[in-house]
């Protein structure tokens, strides 16, 4: 059998806003090319001129580059494939698949109305389809017609959805398809089945709000001599309250994320286990998500978002990421904040002193920023209030042992425990007025770390302010 090399696309329409569910339809498709050693496409459907942009273009593409979705071919735009759809209307029009009609949007409308009143599927009724031994009347002049498919009639349409299952069809349900406007333009179903074709795309991927254009694309293809792909129809991805995902209900953009301080290796697995599984794996890198890739796994249901879940995996990659990228990840973020990470303690070392407790980028580097803020300044009253002049002695001391101490967490821990002991203190009432000295808040990561952090000359300079 000659092997079959995988083809597959993604074909997203750039009108407006992208959501992670809109990227997990790429997703997919790249994974199953990548899975397969197949070629991966991005076609961009860009044919509602009124409705797509350029920016929305930007997004996506940015977006998949920046979640590690590489593409073989394109972006390939559907406004730049005109002239081929005009051709291959054409050629249907010449060997009479396909057909002008001229009935007008009057004639139309008061077709439909009859059929309502009758109460039947409102439907064209193949006035204008040429037929062996059917005289046509003669085209009137001056009007600009629609051209349309001729559907079969009879049989059934049937496919077996690598999601859904098997699905059919009865050709009667589908009408002729207008496949070209009165100016020509080709309509989208129709610029779907030339693309797919000529891109000998092997499988369809995308999202179930297309499952009723399948028949129809199928139809086509076959007309034109093609044979088509297979399709997986994926159920959406519903928001936290399980509605579909939109902007007006507070979903959030690709860029979105970005500028919230998600890992992309984060959110690529949480789009991975939007709708498919493998065993009961969580958390896996993109290399295995491409080894386990497969249709079969696919979810039936609608997969809904859980931005606790992605927050949850973010901290997790943040955990387990090397200091020095994490930090060279947060820089950025630490910049946007004022902080200047080149000048003050090492950014490697705040970083994986702090990384344990955040959930983003974002909040490494707010935390980060009480390392690089000047030294504190107190008022006599400030000292009075927040150093208890109990400690003092204590304090004194403690500022003798981290002198001679080597600078290391362990050292500086063993520090605390002698003046503790020596002084009969319980660790938070010597830790609380050090913290104080050190960033006038109480609140840090564990003191003998921040001591390692902040650096012994620093630290020493600002505990000896409080106890003079
Ligand atoms: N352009 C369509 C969309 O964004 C997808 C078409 C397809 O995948 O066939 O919904």
């Amino acid at each position: 059998m000659l092997a079959m090399s995988i083809r597959t696309r993604f074909a997203p329409s750039p009108t407006g806003f992208i959501h992670l569910g809109n990227l997990r339809s790429a997703l997919y498709p790249w994974a199953f090319a990548r899975h397969n050693k197949g070629d991966f496409i991005l076609r961009i459907e860009d044919t509602d001129l009124e409705r797509s942009s350029q920016e929305a273009v930007d997004v996506i593409i940015e977006g998949m580059a920046w979640l590690g979705m590489d593409i073989d071919e394109g972006p390939i735009y559907q406004m730049q494939r005109i002239d081929r759809y005009r051709e291959v209307i054409k050629q249907m029009l010449d060997s009479g698949l396909a057909y002008p009609c001229y009935m007008s949007e009057e004639e139309l409308n008061r077709l439909r109305d009859q059929q309502m009143a009758n109460k039947e599927k409102p439907r064209y009724n193949g006035f204008w389809r040429p037929e062996p031994g059917k005289v046509l009347p003669p085209a009137p002049s001056g009007v600009q017609p629609v051209i349309r498919f001729k559907n079969p009639i009879g049989g059934s349409v049937v496919w077996n959805d690598a999601v859904k299952g098997q699905i059919e069809i009865s050709n009667d349900e589908l009408d002729d398809l207008i496949i070209a406007r009165p100016d020509g333009t080709p309509t989208y179903n129709f610029c779907v089945v030339v693309d797919d074709l000529d891109m000998n795309i092997t499988h369809v991927i995308r999202g179930d709000d297309h499952v009723n254009n399948t028949p129809r694309q199928i139809n086509i293809m076959k007309a034109l001599g093609g044979i088509p792909p297979i399709y997986a129809h994926l159920p959406t991805v519903l928001n936290d309250s399980g509605e579909k995902m939109s902007k007006r209900n507070g979903a959030m953009s690709v860029r979105d994320y970005q500028k919230a301080g998600y890992l992309p290796e984060a959110i690529l697995n949480y789009l991975a286990r939007l709708g498919w599984s493998h065993g009961d794996a969580e958390i896996f890198t993109k290399e295995q998500f491409v080894h386990w890739f497969d249709l079969e796994s696919l979810g039936r249901s609608p997969a809904q978002h859980n931005p606790e879940k992605l927050l949850w995996l973010n901290h997790q990659y943040i955990q387990n990421t090397d200091p020095a990228k994490l930090a060279n990840l947060a820089k950025p973020f630490a910049n946007q904040l004022g902080i200047n990470t080149e000048i003050g303690p090492d950014f490697v070392q705040v970083v994986s002193l702090i990384k344990d407790r955040a959930n983003t980028l974002v909040e490494i580097a707010e935390a980060a920023k009480l390392f690089y803020m000047p030294a504190p300044t107190f008022t006599p009253e400030q000292i009075a209030a927040n150093i208890p002049s109990a400690i003092v002695p204590a304090l004194k001391d403690l500022i003798e042992a981290i002198k001679s101490s080597p600078e290391t967490k362990e050292a500086y821990s063993a520090a605390f425990k002698q003046v503790l002991a020596q002084h009969q203190l319980k660790m938070p009432a010597l830790a609380m007025p050090v913290r104080y000295a050190l960033f006038a808040t109480t609140q840090t990561p564990a003191i003998d770390s921040v001591l390692v952090v902040l650096g012994k000359e620093e630290a020493l300079n600002r505990l000896s302010k409080v106890v003079q």
